[in-house]
């Protein structure tokens, strides 16, 4: 089995332990030739589910893996559109938000410039225990792969994303009638693309709006049905004023304040990132809808204010229980497949969580710097990135914060670099650095 040391490891290469490798490269060369950043696929991609080619990005360019924190960084989306000659088509577009095609593509040409950081693929860690104890104290982890490879590591950083949020009431049904958005472009193909399905899609944020928009499209005898909670679609909320609470220096001001002021923030800016649309995929729906209804060949519907109560399969079709919640009565809705735009777990992480549970703690948040609260005996850090929304606020999950939170990172594990050399520490950077493979 494949096992080595690394002194940093960076679990997931999606935009947040990307926008780190770039942080490392810049601030930190002497770390990054000893930081691995492994990944479960075979390749990068952004949100590879939903990388519809018509779907754009909600984030303005300018913040991507670098731009806020190095203006002059060579890994910025401008020197990757100029350096795939694009930067001229793209100016004359006049946007501010790429396709999601682009800026997945960006991001797997930040990985392929980076020169310091190694990148492994087909990499799934399936779990995390401590690794180095020296004198009673936790000094590193050990972490296993799928493929039954481990790598020992100082610090860890993950950066593996959020787990999609099935309910439970679609949790018996087979795994054939049921798609999460997070897979639906690996699977959308298992479906006859002339067949009259019945297509219903939960949820009434972009993500199931897309599925619909998706599946009306690439199924033109299908009937799609899109069942939400809420009274019907919605845009997202998209004032400059609350805009400035996505400033990456927004992230002080939510950290230090009140659990009630949080509650607040959390709240009223649910729409600008949540349970809203773009206007142009409100109008595409719209649109369509009424010229069905105009010309009698209506495919496409919404069921507003239901609930799924229960989810069961009968024969060859799946039965949802829909409860209406204006009448208080409940109905059947027929069915051959259900696509789920029911987001993420809230709570942390499957991985984080086990990882926690290894070390015998079941209660943890992270400091200012991202650094997971662990009990003193254990000096082997681990951050976490994109799921501390509670603590930093909403932007946390987003793009926007990736390249200042991934400086403020490499500052702290720098900082703790420096403290750990003045008390020598049992493991010096020097003898880490000579347990790293070099490569041949
Ligand atoms: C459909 C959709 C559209 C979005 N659009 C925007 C947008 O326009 N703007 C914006 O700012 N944000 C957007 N977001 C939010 C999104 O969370 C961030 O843009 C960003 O992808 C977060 O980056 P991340 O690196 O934290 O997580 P992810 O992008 O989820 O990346 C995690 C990586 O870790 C890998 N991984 C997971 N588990 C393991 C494991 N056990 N072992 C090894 N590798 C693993 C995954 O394969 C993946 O490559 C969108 C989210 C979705 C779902």
């Amino acid at each position: 089995m494949d096992h080595r040391d690394v002194e940093l490891l960076a679990i997931g290469a999606g935009p947040a332990n990307l926008a780190l490798a770039v942080a490392l490269e810049e601030l930190a060369p002497d770390l990054a030739a000893r930081s691995l950043i492994v990944e479960q696929h075979e390749d990068v991609a952004w949100q590879r589910g939903m990388l519809l080619p018509w779907s754009q990005s909600q984030v303005s360019f300018l913040k991507d893996l670098v731009t806020l924190r190095n203006p002059r960084s060579q890994f910025s989306f401008v020197n990757y559109l100029h350096s795939i000659g694009r930067l001229d088509e793209f100016i004359n577009l006049g946007t501010f938000t790429p396709y999601r095609l682009e800026i997945s593509d960006y991001l797997a040409w930040v990985a392929r410039s980076l020169s310091a950081v190694r990148l492994e693929h087909g990499r799934r860690v399936v779990g995390v225990e401590p690794g180095d104890v020296v004198a009673g104290q936790v000094t590193g982890w050990l972490v296993r792969f799928a493929d039954g490879g481990t790598v020992r590591c100082r610090d860890l950083v993950v950066g593996a994303g959020r787990d999609a949020y099935v309910p439970a009431q679609f949790a018996t049904l087979p795994r054939e009638r049921v798609v999460h958005s997070t897979e639906y472009l690996d699977r959308v193909g298992e479906f006859d693309p002339r067949g009259a399905h019945r297509m219903v899609v939960v949820g009434g944020a972009q993500s199931a709006a897309e599925m619909l928009w998706s599946t009306h499209q690439g199924f033109p005898n299908a009937q799609v049905t899109m069942v939400m909670r809420s009274i019907g679609l919605n845009g997202y909320e998209s004032s400059k004023f609350t805009n400035e609470l996505f400033y990456p220096s927004f992230v002080d001001t939510f950290n230090a304040a009140q659990p009630a002021a949080r509650e607040q923030l959390l709240g009223e800016m649910h729409r600008t990132n949540y349970s809203g649309l773009a206007p142009s995929m409100l109008e595409n729906l719209y649109r369509t809808m009424y010229l069905e209804r105009l010309t009698g060949t209506e495919r496409l519907h919404m069921i507003t204010m239901a609930e799924i109560a229960d989810a069961r399969l009968e024969a060859d079709e799946v039965v949802l229980t829909l409860l209406d919640r204006k009448s208080g009565r409940t109905d059947e809705l027929r069915c051959d497949v259900v696509m789920l735009g029911t987001g993420f777990v809230k709570r942390m992480p499957a991985l984080t969580r086990s990882l926690a549970a290894a070390v015998g703690v079941d209660d943890f948040t992270v400091t200012r710097n991202y650094r997971m609260t662990l009990p003193d005996s254990i000096t082997a850090r681990v951050y976490l990135q994109g799921v501390n929304e509670s603590t930093h606020g909403i932007a946390d999950s987003l793009i926007s914060v990736l390249a200042i939170r991934a400086g403020e990172i490499v500052g702290d594990l720098l900082a703790d670099r420096q403290l750990s050399t003045a008390d020598s520490r049992p493991r010096s950077d020097a003898e880490l650095l000579a347990s790293v493979p070099h490569p041949a």
